[in-house]
């Protein structure tokens, strides 16, 4: 029997409380008037979830996924908090230079770059740089030879919101292989990693993957390699409509599986959504509403295009609004002409939603506004830091 924390027959999900935005930041913002869609940021809820990530495992740092949201303002605030950062291009190294994060505090986890980025990247003076094939191990070495290199694998994405299985990941059938090339390269395998899918909401995806890497670590060490850092990926979950393990409650089958590794192994995290979502609501508004053969539409000013992206997938977000109708069934598209751009099908929303009325969506500071584009001329939304 493993000594498992979290027993099959004990509540898993929404057992600590979790935060949002205080709406009456929204609300004060709107005062001063409405332009386009934004997203508001308070910045302390950032603080106070890089720290209760910490408290949750200690032993694991923090790279934070810039791709979540890279305003410069949620990066400082993180660069501040000490995390480190996980980047997939030279955009998102050159931001983070310019706000003075030492390239060494930098994980290069795209399994995929171009030789001109790594070029970019080994040039700045990154020195950890992700593989998951041979021909990347060979690409990564021939540019940098005395490069760190971790071996992302693939992992379970069972419960994950967003699943990311599949278009990376070594399988364990391809990991001899691959570690054969870095021995043939002389190159320096010096850790492992993995991504057990976004908003993953079923903490035995992090057990097994540990497992499944500290098998990994001794694949390497049987090769005379020195692997010396694990890496745990991102997917750490938010609340936003379905309940959800704390961080607590993941942490507590994380911190058992990495007794497996001895205390040298440095752990890291890359949480993306954990450390931002709940830190912004966004904001947007109806621009019409039509009945098209008996079902209600609304349109809002902000769609697929403008950063409500993950609906598209299946992630669900609370919506607000200032209505009290009853509630009834709608079909939510953005305001661009692309069919493509419809956000929600048979939404319950209220029955006596207009023209003008505002839409708010708590713990949405993670892949919004990062994702929108000005498709067909509609405005990027603001960010707005409080
Ligand atoms: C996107 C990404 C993350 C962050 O994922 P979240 O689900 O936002 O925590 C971390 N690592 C890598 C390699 C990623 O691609």
């Amino acid at each position: 029997m493993p000594r498992a924390a979290v027993q099959a027959n004990e509540p898993i999900f929404d057992t600590h409380p979790e935060v949002s935005l205080d709406f009456s930041h929204v609300k004060t913002v709107l005062k001063r008037g409405y332009e386009k869609p934004f997203l508001l940021i308070d910045p302390e809820i950032i603080r106070l979830k890089t720290r209760r990530f910490t408290r949750a495992m200690p032993r694991v740092k923090p790279y934070y996924a810039v791709k979540a949201n890279p305003d410069p303002r949620v990066v400082q605030v993180l660069r501040d908090e000490g995390t480190g950062f996980e980047i997939a291009s030279v955009a998102e190294l050159d931001l983070l230079l310019s706000l003075g994060v030492p390239a060494r505090e930098v994980l290069y986890s795209n399994p995929m770059k171009s030789r001109a980025y790594i070029e970019y990247a080994a040039h700045k003076g990154v020195e950890w740089f992700v593989v998951d094939s041979v021909e990347e191990v060979r690409k990564v070495v021939s540019i940098k030879p005395d490069a760190k290199l971790y071996l992302r694998i693939d992992t379970p994405n069972i419960g994950a919101d967003w699943p990311l299985a599949g278009k990376f990941g070594a399988h364990l059938v391809d990991v001899p292989e691959i570690i054969a090339a870095a021995a043939a390269a002389r190159a320096d395998m010096a850790g492992v990693t993995f991504h057990v899918g976004s908003q993953c909401r079923n903490p035995q995806n992090w057990r097994v993957a540990i497992e499944r890497s500290r098998a990994v670590f001794d694949q390497l060490i049987a090769a005379g390699m020195r692997p010396r850092m694990l890496n745990i990926g991102g997917g750490f979950p938010v609340r936003y409509v379905k309940p959800i393990p704390a961080i607590e409650v993941i942490g507590e089958v994380v911190n058992e599986a990495l007794e497996a590794f001895p205390e040298e192994v440095e752990v890291v995290a890359e949480p993306g959504r954990y450390l931002v979502s709940d830190a912004a609501y966004f904001v947007c508004r109806v621009v019409g509403t039509a009945t098209r053969a008996g079902r209600r539409w609304m349109y809002w000013d902000a769609g697929l295009f403008g950063g409500i992206i993950e609906t598209a997938e299946g992630l669900r977000y609370q919506i607000r609004t200032d209505r009290t109708g009853p509630m009834v069934p709608w079909c939510v598209a953005g305001p661009t002409c692309d069919s493509v751009d419809v956000i929600l099908q048979e939404e319950m929303l209220p029955e006596d939603m207009q023209e003008g009325d505002f839409i708010y969506l708590p713990n949405a500071g993670a892949y919004t506004t990062a994702y929108a584009s000005t498709f067909n001329g509609f405005p990027l939304p603001e960010v707005i830091v409080l």
